[in-house]
């Protein structure tokens, strides 16, 4: 069984990105900008902006945190993006979600300009990455797909079952690997809350991707021998022994499914830091094109 260690594969993806950045100011440019809009307390979402502010700092992208509390009405938060897509030196722009119930997520994620909607969540961007066309695409599908690229495993022709149909992830994912692309061409079967013997499809999958949400979902009995498996699910398991009080798993039981596989994410080292460092290179991407039409 082989560790898909994506601590290691993200480290070298972000010095990749550092080098591009330090070449550019060299050459005299702005370093590349992104705004990050934190709505409310929720403890989780602003650990999660923390981690992405200093991934963006460790790299050299200039970051603003704009915190906005969780009473704010919607056609404010949406001028706020607005005024932030103006700014010509702001190449990124992400929304924390989840946003307060009293917000419409779709109504601010759209107000965001294709062009800085580095998160890939727009209606312009989800259209395209569905006809696909280039695009920036959203940061956790492109992380597994790069996570696949980096260990060499080939997905032309595999069977791919991705459980989870999320707007984020699933879904997603499933379109990237169905094109008729360089790195994708695999059958792809979509499961979610209302397929019926999951464990039918589980078990005949080449590639297994996980993003349901649910703790410990896969056990050894759904993964046939020599599958795969990609675990997007995290999950917060107290833990006496750890400084924390908790410790971190994921959909799949990582210990009894690991000795069947022939590649696994952990949890956490997986995914996660796919996912941040694919949100900067979408906001290196976008700068790049900003420059070119400068
Ligand atoms: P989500 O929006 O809650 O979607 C979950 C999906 O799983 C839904 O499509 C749901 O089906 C499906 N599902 C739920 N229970 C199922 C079951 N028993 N059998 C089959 N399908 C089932 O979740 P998400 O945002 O995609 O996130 C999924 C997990 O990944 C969460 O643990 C989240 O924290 C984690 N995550 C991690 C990262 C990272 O960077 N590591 C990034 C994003 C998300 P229905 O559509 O029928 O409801």
């Amino acid at each position: 069984m082989i560790l898909l260690d994506g601590k290691a594969t993200a480290l070298s993806i972000q010095n990749d990105l550092r080098l591009k950045i330090a070449s550019s100011l060299a050459n005299g440019f702005r370093p590349p900008g992104l705004v990050a809009v934190l709505v409310g307390e929720d403890p989780a979402s602003h650990a999660y902006v923390r981690n992405k502010a200093l991934a963006c700092k460790n790299v050299g992208i200039y970051t603003e945190v704009q915190h906005e509390p969780g009473s704010i009405p919607e056609g404010q938060l949406i001028e706020i993006v607005q005024q932030h897509c103006e700014r010509p030196e702001i190449d990124g722009i992400i929304v924390q979600l989840p946003l307060p119930k009293s917000i419409d997520p779709d109504n601010i994620l759209n107000a965001i300009l294709p062009t800085k909607d580095v998160d890939g969540f727009t209606v312009t961007n989800s259209g395209k990455l569905m006809l696909g066309m280039p695009t920036l695409a959203p940061a956790t599908p492109l992380g597994i797909v790069r996570l696949l690229q980096h260990y060499q495993i080939a997905t032309d022709g595999k069977h791919v079952v991705v459980v989870g149909r999320s707007r984020t992830v699933g879904t997603p994912v499933a379109l990237i690997l169905s094109q008729n692309s360089l790195y994708a061409n695999a059958t792809v079967t979509l499961c979610h809350s209302h397929t019926v013997d999951l464990r039918h499809y589980t078990q005949s999958a080449d590639i297994l991707i996980v993003a349901a949400g649910k703790h410990h979902l896969i056990a050894a009995a759904d993964v046939k021998a020599g599958t795969v498996v990609i675990d997007v699910g995290i999950h917060a398991v107290s833990d006496s022994s750890k400084k924390m009080g908790f410790r971190y798993e994921g959909d799949v039981n990582f210990a009894e499914v690991a000795p069947l596989c022939s590649h696994i994410t952990p949890v956490p080292g997986g995914v996660g830091p796919m996912t941040i460092a694919m949100l900067l290179s979408n906001t290196v991407d976008s700068y790049q094109h900003s420059l070119k039409q400068s």
